[in-house]
């Protein structure tokens, strides 16, 4: 009989990788103890060393970042929490946050938003300006600059005071109110901000912002600048694994079909010219930023985040990617 149902669930079911992996059986204390186990041991076998990476010198204040670092959390569906390294630490999200601008964004436009900005993967670095012509400045998608810089007008327009409402957004759906813009970063990468000036200028010459620029702009490094540390970050972002509800309070935050369509930009988009490799490695939707930190959900489950600041030439943490791409090799679990 036993046999029997063995053979059943393989045809039917798929194996069980509990007999195949035991550490990963049921008792939620194993998996407690072999998840924090798998994280070092995934760590321990990197192997990537310190001269392949840089950090993004091209925010002065990101240089001084501490490349060695490391940090790993994941939250479950249950508030159950695993964590290795420097997961408690704080750093600068950069882009990811660009992930929460557009689900505010998108909860005020409804499908409206779509007519200024597209759901197409760029195959452009994250700050191109060269498609942006023939577009007729539309962005391709709202986490390159130009799309994230779309989505901060359009919350320039819906808020009287746009800076302290959407950070009241995010420390609503993360139920952490400590979670801050830091001036700082912000003020660093407005006196270098030239080409997401240049972008800003060219949509609003085709009509597609409706601010000021300055207003937007400051709006767009100030949501950039925000720091969360990787257990704060998996947090925030769990609502999307759970279909749009906020697991701590019950609360929806999005529908379910937005819940879904944020997690299929972000699997197309998330890691702009990379996100093929994103996807092909690791099998789950994922956003990334240039302070070295990848969000990475897998719907129904978890969501987890690693930060590790040497970036490669897309922009993408090395170490992150790396380390998400064995986990999920790992634990045979992915959204595919
Ligand atoms: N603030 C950064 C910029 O505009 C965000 C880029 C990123 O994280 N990919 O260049």
């Amino acid at each position: 009989m036993a046999v029997f149902f063995s053979f059943f669930q393989t045809i039917f079911v798929g194996p069980d990788y509990r007999n195949i992996y035991p550490e990963f059986a049921s008792s939620q204390h194993r998996t407690a103890m072999n998840y924090n186990k798998l994280f070092s041991k995934i760590y321990n076998g990197l192997e990537i060393s310190e001269d392949q990476g840089k950090v993004a010198s091209y925010i002065p204040e990101l240089q001084n970042v501490n490349t060695t670092k490391f940090g790993v959390h994941l939250t479950t569906l249950k508030d159950h929490h695993y964590s290795f390294g420097d997961s408690d630490e704080k750093f600068s999200v950069q882009s990811i946050a660009k992930v929460l601008a557009l689900v505010l964004a998108y909860k005020l436009e409804d499908e409206k938003l779509w007519e200024r900005v597209g759901v197409e993967p760029s195959g452009t670095p994250f700050n191109s300006l060269v498609q942006l012509e023939y577009d007729r400045g539309i962005p391709r998608n709202p986490l390159i600059n130009a799309g994230a810089l779309v989505i901060s007008d359009i919350l320039v327009s819906h808020f009287e005071e746009p800076k302290k409402q959407f950070i009241e957004f995010v420390r609503k759906i993360s139920g952490i109110q400590e979670i801050d813009y830091s001036s700082r970063i912000a003020d660093s990468e407005k006196s270098v901000g030239f080409t997401n000036a240049a972008l800003i200028n060219l949509m609003k010459s085709f009509g597609n912002i409706r601010n000021d620029i300055d207003d937007v702009l400051d709006f767009y490094f100030n949501l950039c600048s925000i720091e969360m540390t990787c257990k704060e970050l998996s947090r925030t972002f769990l609502f999307l694994a759970d279909y749009g509800v906020c697991p701590y309070t019950k609360e929806r935050i999005i529908s379910t079909s937005k819940s879904k369509r944020i997690n299929a930009i972000m699997q197309l988009c998330g890691f702009y010219d990379e996100a093929g490799e994103f996807s092909f490695k690791v099998g789950l939707p994922g956003k990334s930023g240039v302070g070295g930190g990848i969000i990475a959900i897998h719907p129904n489950k978890y969501s987890i985040a690693v930060w590790s600041p040497l970036l490669n030439k897309k922009g993408n943490s090395i170490r992150g990617m790396k380390f998400l791409e064995l986990f999920t090799t790992e634990t045979q679990a992915s959204i595919f």
